[in-house]
């Protein structure tokens, strides 16, 4: 009888130190937020130090540009994108732009909102321009079967291909590939550098490359070049090739074929310049040539039954209507995108970054970049002879 007592006890007395410990607990967890910025109004008061609003930033003097070109950063991005943005652009303006002041140019298929534009206007003393893609870029065209695209999403979904089954994966890839060049807020400019979130760069980047390009007369440019998934693309090639039969005047004769074909033409080797980084000439797909080539390709649907990315297509245009000399590989600029890396491995430029050489992608077997170097110092060579 006794013994049972004791036992009543001992369970009464676990129940009460278990309720103890979850009363605890939950009270150690993090205060809510206006806890936590009541906290911090309390410091403020404490240290007595006011908090100044900084000049700087909010008078923007257009005066100060000193790159010359006629140049912008353009970034297609999300509000939800604006943290992951900010480490990129102190990045950029740390390492190249704040002796430039290019400006930048955020695009986006809704408004930006007040916080996006405070918090990237805090980081520059570059123009920022923010603007609304026209929706008619961003829907689904009367001319695609809607209802073949919904299974199509599926399938390309349960075949486990990246971003298979996003349709605004596949308005992002079209409007990257026919479209941004051809916002309004870009017609004052010729030279471009498109920037996304979360990139990293590497090197101090103490020369401009848009005037660079300006005055070699180049188009495109890369740091990174890989080969595409094939799933994404299965007709890409095939339209490719009927486009090239029937506009045979738009092909440079000095062309970049070799870079995306093994076989002169007959098959797509899948390579590509990864266009998440591009610097390049807005000329270029404004070019009656380009334009014939991205509706010649969007009619054909594939941007949506398939899932074309805006790289194969840009770097199968850049291959065929540029002269060798009008591609080029930045050698300087090192450069990650999750998960590839460029990082220059001659020590003199090593010296001005902060990557792992180790690390560098460039002649890995998935990446093109050693065989456009080969090609590109095969033809200097013979050119130079
Ligand atoms: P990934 O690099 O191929 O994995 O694709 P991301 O998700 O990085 O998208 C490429 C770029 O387009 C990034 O700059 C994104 O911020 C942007 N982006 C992607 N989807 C959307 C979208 O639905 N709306 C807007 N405004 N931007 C987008
Ligand atoms: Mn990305």
């Amino acid at each position: 009888m006794i013994r049972r007592t004791n036992i009543k006890y001992l369970v009464v007395a676990l129940a009460v130190i278990y309720l103890l410990h979850l009363y605890f607990t939950t009270n150690n967890s993090q205060p809510s937020l206006s806890e936590q910025s009541e906290s911090y109004e309390k410091l403020k008061f404490k240290l007595e130090i006011p908090i100044k609003e900084d000049p700087v930033h909010n008078n923007f003097n257009h005066t100060r540009q000193i790159g010359k070109a006629k140049a912008c950063f353009v970034i297609l991005i999300r509000n939800g994108d604006l943290h992951e943005f900010r480490a990129t652009m102190r990045q950029l303006e740390d390492r190249f732009n704040h002796k430039y002041n290019y400006p930048y140019v955020f695009l986006n298929d809704v408004p930006f909102t007040e916080e996006f534009k405070k918090f990237t206007r805090a980081l520059t003393n570059a123009k920022i321009e923010y603007g609304l893609i026209p929706k008619k870029q961003w829907s689904v065209p009367d001319y695609i079967d809607t209802e073949l695209l919904e299974e199509r999403l599926e399938e390309l979904e349960d075949d486990g291909v990246m971003y298979g089954g996003s349709l605004s994966y596949r308005h992002m890839c079209r409007y990257e590939s026919g479209f941004f060049f051809r916002h309004k807020l870009l017609d004052k400019y010729d030279y471009y550098w498109r920037v996304e979130p979360g990139v990293q760069f590497y090197c101090n980047i103490d020369f401009d490359p848009f005037a660079y390009i300006r005055d070699h007369d180049i188009k495109y440019t890369f740091t990174v070049s890989l080969r595409e998934y094939p799933e994404t693309i299965p007709t890409l090639w095939k339209t490719v090739k009927e486009f090239i039969k029937k506009y045979p005047q738009y092909i440079e004769k000095d062309n970049l074929m070799e870079f995306i074909s093994d076989d002169n033409g007959k098959t797509y080797n899948l390579c590509h310049f990864w266009s998440n980084f591009e610097i390049g000439d807005l000329n270029l797909w404004r070019s009656e040539a380009y334009l014939k080539f991205f509706d010649y390709l969007d009619r054909k649907g594939g941007f949506f039954y398939e899932r074309w990315g805006d790289a194969p297509v840009h770097s199968i245009a850049a291959a065929l209507f540029l002269k060798k000399h009008q591609v080029h590989f930045f050698n300087e600029i090192g450069y990650k995108h999750e998960p590839f890396m460029h990082c220059p491995r001659e020590e003199k430029l090593q010296l001005k970054c902060h990557c792992d050489p180790n690390k560098n992608f460039d002649f890995d077997s998935y990446s093109c970049t050693g065989k456009f170097i080969d090609l590109v110092s095969k033809w200097k060579h013979e050119k130079f002879r």
